[in-house]
């Protein structure tokens, strides 16, 4: 039978791009000096409201090194961070030298469970290790309890690095994925649901803030004609052409959300009458996902398990139509 692959999350072009890093390469505004860089900054702040400051720079990652540096995270610290997540979500906290606390996640969102949540916490008070941080992350575009894991978060005044690299377009009782953490950070990476061609952003409260962030991002290089630097900096900046394309990509983030939505609908009536498969979905109304991906939970108990019908999918092109033990006898 013929297949055709289906990516798992390619890049779409909004129409806008070649327009915009045209501009860019007649201005001969390349790498750090540009409009595109300002621009991408305060289309992402309307975007997300609430008065946040956004700063834009080279990777999701840099947004998340940048944030634990900001909230003073130095090394021997603790920083809790969920079991379930990508790499990236943690691979900052040893970049300080810091230590990683994993707290497991939970059903209804597949996130920080906010029970393990609290005991991690009190555990790590009584070890005499306060945690200096929460790195939260919304798995798949999908929120975690928002409310219940700030509320344990300020109750022991533990800032929170919301990690929304996959959640851009998501929303928490109408407040916005990204707007939710004392900072929080966005990822454009190319398989994300806009991209820069490789970016992401750091959002924060304050001007002041954005400024220091700022500063770390471009070398710690203190304001004078010459080059002196009093501490330790990186080079983190976005491009300006990196810039374009993320402009060009927000202006069709709604339809990219409306888009990867839809193919969550599309899967969940096609696992609809599949036994043993169920399509992940939000817990309720207070949530709503960008979908970026779509999950499922495969039933081992009911003839096959995940691999199984990797396997499967990969043979056929479409999902078992019976048992998989009977398919396969079939091939
Ligand atoms: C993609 C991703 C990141 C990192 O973003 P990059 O832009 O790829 O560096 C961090 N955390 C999570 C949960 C991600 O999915």
């Amino acid at each position: 039978m013929g297949k055709t692959r289906i990516m798992l999350s390619a890049s779409h072009q909004s129409g806008y791009e070649n327009d915009f890093i045209s501009k860019a390469l007649r201005n001969n505004e390349l790498s750090l000096r540009g409009n595109y860089i300002g621009e991408f900054e305060n289309n992402l702040e309307s975007f997300l409201g609430k008065d946040k400051k956004v700063l834009v720079v080279n990777s999701g990652t840099s947004a998340i090194h940048l944030g634990l540096l900001l909230l003073g995270v130095k090394p021997g610290d603790e920083v809790i961070c969920p079991t379930m997540t990508f790499v990236a979500a943690v691979n900052p906290i040893l970049y300080i030298g810091a230590l990683p606390v994993f707290v497991d996640s939970e059903e209804i969102t597949w996130n920080l469970c906010p029970i393990a949540l609290e005991k991690a916490i009190l555990n790590r008070i009584s070890k005499g290790k306060k945690p200096k941080a929460i790195i939260a992350v919304h798995s798949y575009g999908v929120p975690y309890q928002v409310d219940l894991i700030c509320e344990i978060a300020h109750f022991y005044k533990i800032p929170i690095l919301e990690d929304s690299a996959e959640a851009l377009g998501s929303c928490y009782r109408g407040g916005k994925c990204g707007t939710f953490g004392d900072l929080s950070a966005i990822s454009f990476n190319g398989n994300k649901i806009i991209t820069s061609a490789g970016g992401g952003a750091l959002v924060l409260n304050s001007l002041e803030l954005k400024v220091k962030a700022l500063s770390l991002a471009t070398q710690s290089k203190e304001n004078f004609p010459y080059y002196l630097h009093k501490s330790i900096g990186f080079n983190y900046r976005m491009s300006n052409i990196n810039a374009a394309v993320g402009c060009a990509q927000l202006e069709k983030l709604e339809d990219r959300v409306n888009s990867r939505r839809s193919v969550n609908s599309f899967y969940r009536n096609l696992f609809s009458k599949i036994d043993g498969v169920l399509v992940f979905e939000v817990p309720d109304d207070n949530y709503y996902s960008n979908y970026w991906l779509t999950t499922i939970l495969v039933d081992s108990t009911k003839g096959f398990d995940n691999q199984g019908l990797q396997y499967h999918l990969d043979i056929y092109g479409k999902p078992p139509t019976m048992n998989l033990a009977t398919d396969f006898q079939q091939i």
